[in-house]
């Protein structure tokens, strides 16, 4: 598929564009104009794989820049340092982080750690006076994700999820397509994620660090989807673990799970999430036509169709989008829309413990 740049998506799209004043911030921008006012300093938490595909995102992003960075291991620090050009007094490690706090030159913290670390760093982000993104899974239980919103409400600070895929042209579109019943109501979903996994010593594996197997780390994005194309929230789940392909490998965490989300139109919603195999699919059947999309979820290129045809839409660096459209409302001292907030993430924790207890007990549980 042809790679259409992502700014010039924004302008043809009218979407997200801004305006060159931080009052005017998130007013729309003309084609010819970029964004050329103060941009949100971040520091990024964690330099593992995927802070270096924020990293990325961010020297493409027009309101977000790299300012900042944490880490505990020195060397990466120097080549961090070296390659992005941070200055000293914006390095900190795991311990001297708090000290954050007394820099004006960083804005918003973050946090790219292991699952179970994400409460402790949000929250002294959060004390620090900084405003935070952290990334999915939010925390490892409903009541870590509490503690995270209690404590960014107290520090007058936001608190963002790393859902890149609110910004993402294909999701949008089947958002779209759904929310507004283009095809119809919206009778059947079928969202499954997984890929095969093998090193035994990475922290996925790890439940202390995890939370969890395959439905804490890509099976979320299978649930965000079914809510966010139905526009609803289940009030059901069932749930099966899948059989343990590899009880050396498997020890702690499931190896894949498989559950029946029920919504209150009467829709059903069926997903897998794994660590056996490939998947990254998206299908929704509606009364008058169907759509669907594969992959889906991943970091694309995506590839999309309906009843009516191919969908095609430009190939976007997601980190980036997903930064501007965070960072034009921070620096406009709006609020984030709920769907991105912590909010969003206790919903979704909410549903995941549900799943695992269905999944536990073999039985329904009820979500209202
Ligand atoms: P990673 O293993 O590549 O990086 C983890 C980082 O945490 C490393 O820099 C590591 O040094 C550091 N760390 C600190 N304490 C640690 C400890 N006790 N054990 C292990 N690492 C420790 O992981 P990643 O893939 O970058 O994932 C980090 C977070 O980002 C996770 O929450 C993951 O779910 C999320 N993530 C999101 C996306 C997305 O598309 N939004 C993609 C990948 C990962």
């Amino acid at each position: 598929m042809k790679r259409i740049s992502r700014r010039s998506f924004l302008f043809n799209a009218s979407a997200g564009a801004a305006a060159m004043s931080l009052p005017a911030i998130i007013s729309p921008l003309k084609k010819s104009q970029r964004y050329d006012g103060k941009k949100l300093n971040v520091a990024l938490v964690g330099l593992g794989v995927y802070a270096g595909i924020l990293a990325d995102g961010l020297q493409s992003s027009e309101y977000c820049r790299l300012a900042g960075i944490v880490t505990g291991h020195p060397n990466k620090a120097a080549s961090w340092k070296a390659q992005y050009k941070i200055p000293d007094k914006n390095i900190y490690n795991y311990e001297n982080f708090d000290q954050i706090a007394k820099n004006s030159d960083i804005d918003l913290v973050y946090v790219v750690l292991p699952n179970s670390m994400h409460k402790e760093y949000t929250i002294r982000a959060a004390k620090a006076g900084k405003h935070v993104i952290c990334e999915k899974p939010m925390a490892i239980s409903v009541k870590e994700c509490e503690e995270m919103i209690a404590a960014c409400k107290n520090a007058g600070v936001q608190l963002a999820i790393g859902y890149r895929l609110h910004y993402e042209p294909y999701n949008l579109e089947i958002k779209r397509l759904g929310q507004k019943k283009v095809f119809g109501q919206v009778r059947l979903i079928e969202s499954s994620l997984g890929y095969p996994t093998g090193d035994p010593s990475q922290w996925r594996l790890h439940k202390a660090l995890s939370g969890g197997g395959p439905l804490m780390n890509v099976g979320i994005y299978c649930l965000q989807s079914a809510r966010y194309v139905l526009g609803e929230e289940p009030v059901s789940v069932t749930a099966q673990f899948g059989p343990n392909t590899n009880p050396e490998l498997f020890k702690e965490v499931e190896a894949s799970i498989t559950w029946q989300l029920q919504f209150p139109s009467g829709a059903v919603c069926n997903s897998s999430s794994t660590y056996n195999c490939l998947i990254d699919r998206f299908f929704a059947s509606a009364d008058n036509g169907q759509f669907e999309m594969s992959p889906a979820i991943s970091y694309g290129p995506f590839a999309g169709k309906t009843s009516n045809g191919p969908l095609h839409f430009p190939d976007i660096n997601q980190q980036a989008a997903q930064l501007d459209g965070i960072g034009k409302l921070i620096l406009a001292k709006q609020p984030l829309p709920d769907h991105i907030t912590g909010a969003e993430g206790l919903k979704d924790m909410r549903i995941m413990e549900a799943i695992y207890k269905s999944a536990q007990t073999g039985t329904k549980v009820s979500l209202v």
